[in-house]
């Protein structure tokens, strides 16, 4: 009688784990999970660590993100260190598939070159960009590049809707490069302009338009500006011709604030990635939005 029922719980159990389910893509930022959108539309489930108005560096794991990772079959990740507060702790509670060296593990910087790699890394000084800059996602041909990357991590997860995949990416690609080119055209009379920024947050963004970042009022990346050092950077706003101090909605806005105040250059807050601003809903809209605002 024991054998039968457990005959019969093997077959449920079997059944089960053969039966189609959707591949679960784990996000850690919005962007990644607006690609994994773009890419597996409703072949796929998804979820995002965070959302657009949180700093990436530093988020506090909560026990449903716990839960959520327990059932992805892949992972999505900046890397670069932008998650090692938070990814290590969470990984632990996932299961094998989602691991390192594994195909549902997809940290995009291991893919990409970073930019702003430091020459000497003190970390004793706190610097949170050790790997170089890991806000890669405002780099269109790293999003491009990693469409694709997503187009075959899911190809291999799931196999039979891999047409679909390849499809969708087909499509992402024609209307990104339309976009790439838009942006290009409207960020022109931007080239060889300079801002000041708070987080060294855009630079791939201000890379792509060819803006000039005079400075960031943090000394070094995540340590909170030293009132000597906002001094500083007056002196060396009036004597530029800075257009503006970009932050994003994340950032703390006394020290922009501050130096806005004392140099009369305006604080811009840009989306920064999806769910950063009301308008910002997507990424094509991150960067339509990004670059009108920088217009004004
Ligand atoms: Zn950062």
């Amino acid at each position: 009688m024991i054998k039968n029922i457990l005959a019969i719980l093997c077959g449920i159990a079997f059944s089960m784990s053969t039966a189609h389910a959707k591949p679960f893509v784990f996000a850690c930022e919005p962007e990644w999970e607006f690609i994994a959108k773009e890419i597996g539309g409703d072949q796929i489930r998804t979820v995002s660590a965070t959302h657009g108005l949180q700093n990436p560096h530093f988020i506090r794991v909560k026990p449903s993100l716990m839960s959520k990772i327990k059932k992805a079959d892949l992972l999505i990740c900046s890397g670069a260190d932008l998650e090692v507060g938070w990814l290590p702790l969470l990984l632990r509670n996932g299961n094998k598939s989602i691991q390192a060296g594994q195909i549902g593990h997809l940290l995009v910087s291991d893919y990409v070159d970073n930019i702003e790699i430091p020459e000497v890394l003190d970390r004793s000084m706190g610097d949170i960009h050790p790997g170089g800059n890991p806000h890669i996602h405002l780099d269109p041909e790293i999003i491009s590049k990693t469409a694709s990357m997503v187009a075959s991590r899911l190809s291999l997860i799931d196999p039979e809707n891999r047409q679909i995949y390849v499809k969708n990416l087909d499509s992402f690609e024609s209307n990104w490069r339309s976009a790439m080119a838009r942006w290009k055209t409207a960020g022109e009379s931007l080239a060889g302009k300079r801002v000041v920024v708070h987080h060294k947050s855009f630079s791939y963004l201000l890379n792509f338009l060819e803006i000039e970042t005079l400075t960031s009022l943090e000394d070094k990346a995540g340590i909170p500006p030293s009132a000597r050092h906002l001094s500083e950077i007056v002196t060396l706003i009036e004597g530029s011709s800075a257009i503006a101090i970009i932050r994003t909605p994340f950032d703390p806005k006394s020290a922009g604030d501050w130096v806005s105040d004392k140099t009369g250059i305006p604080v811009v807050t840009l989306p920064f990635t999806v769910g950063g601003s009301p308008e910002a809903t997507d990424l094509y809209k991150v960067y339509d939005a990004s670059i009108q605002l920088l217009l004004q």
